[in-house]
């Protein structure tokens, strides 16, 4: 038997987080949502999802912050983290790939492609290729 694999969105626009949960939730994914992030970090432990998408300009504490500590947290420190950046944000790019990030997503998300390329980073053993 298998489970849909969880994804923990944490997003603080609202259009976005939307069209992100929709084109997930049509692939198959469970999604878990989070608007801020502290909320983040709380949700990510109280779910232990598969992978988090974080987006890093969020209201209180930013996306780097909040993987500081998903990562400082014995329960998620293993959990995938993929950065949500703005396609213009070149520099925030830079700054994710030193930061510990999994890896980074464009925004705006291309509708066709995000599932796969969220499916990408997840653990082997969560990816629902083998049943
Ligand atoms: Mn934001």
């Amino acid at each position: 038997m298998t489970r849909p694999p969880v994804v923990l969105l944490v997003e603080d626009n609202e259009r976005n987080l939307k069209l992100a949960r929709d084109v997930l939730e049509y692939a198959g994914f469970a999604v878990v949502v989070a608007t801020t992030g502290e909320e983040g970090v709380e949700r990510a432990r109280a779910t232990l999802p598969d992978v988090i998408l974080m987006d890093l300009q969020l209201p209180g504490i930013d996306g780097f912050a909040a993987l500081d500590l998903i990562r400082e947290h014995a329960l998620t420190a293993h959990i995938p983290v993929v950065a949500l950046t703005a396609l213009a944000m070149r520099h925030d790019r830079e700054r994710v790939l030193v930061s510990g990030f999994s890896g980074y997503l464009e925004k705006p998300i291309s509708v066709r492609e995000f599932a796969a390329q969220v499916r990408r980073h997840l653990p082997r053993d969560t990816d629902g290729s083998h049943a």
